[in-house]
């Protein structure tokens, strides 16, 4: 098994070490032609706007999206959920339209409001140390997303079929729980 990594933008090597620390080869993937060589891709957290217009530009959002209606698995973190969202409600942008959620971008506070909190995994028993950074809140979700996670009554780790978002970051953490719970839906 080997999981792409987007480096079009955003902090991708925190992604690229977490999988290597869990013996997971690796690809950073820029290129449409690139997303043949892996088995899923993950979107990193850092800047919707920027990464979707340089999708667009390179061709790589056309054949990402024509990946993902075969079932390709993709996990985005924070900028990654914006893109892979059907809709962002306060700004006129673009995404992927891969999950039925509808998001609100820096909806948790500006940059110096950026806050650590424990969360609950449904698919674990140990709190999670979540890491906001300007993250987006999910406003709407279809009945078929499954909530993984929620904080203060919002849904923040989503899934829908092979699609993965988390709200937060758990790339910057030492904790691989949300990173082996996206590569057994690989599998
Ligand atoms: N605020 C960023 C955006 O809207 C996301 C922030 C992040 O990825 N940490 O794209």
């Amino acid at each position: 098994m080997k999981i792409g990594v987007s480096g079009i933008q955003g902090d991708f090597r925190e992604h690229k070490q977490m999988l290597e620390k869990m013996g997971i080869e690796t690809l950073v993937v820029r290129k449409p032609e690139e997303l043949d060589f892996v088995d899923a891709l993950i979107i990193p957290g850092g800047e919707s706007t920027t990464m979707i217009r340089i999708m667009k530009m390179t061709g790589f959002y056309e054949a990402l999206k024509n990946k993902i209606i075969e079932g390709f698995p993709v996990f985005g973190t924070c900028a990654g959920m914006i893109v892979l969202s059907n809709e962002v409600v306060n700004f006129p942008q673009d995404s992927l339209k891969a999950i039925d959620i509808k998001v609100e971008r820096n909806a948790y506070g500006r940059q110096v409001d950026s806050f650590e909190t424990d969360v609950n995994l449904k698919f674990s028993s140990d709190p999670f140390r979540a890491i906001f950074i300007r993250a987006p809140k999910v406003v709407e979700y279809d009945n078929s997303v499954e909530v993984l996670s929620e904080y203060e009554n919002s849904p923040i780790l989503l899934r829908q079929g092979k699609i993965l978002v988390a709200s937060f970051h758990p790339e910057l953490t030492d904790d691989v729980r949300v990173h082996e719970y996206f590569i057994e839906m690989v599998k």
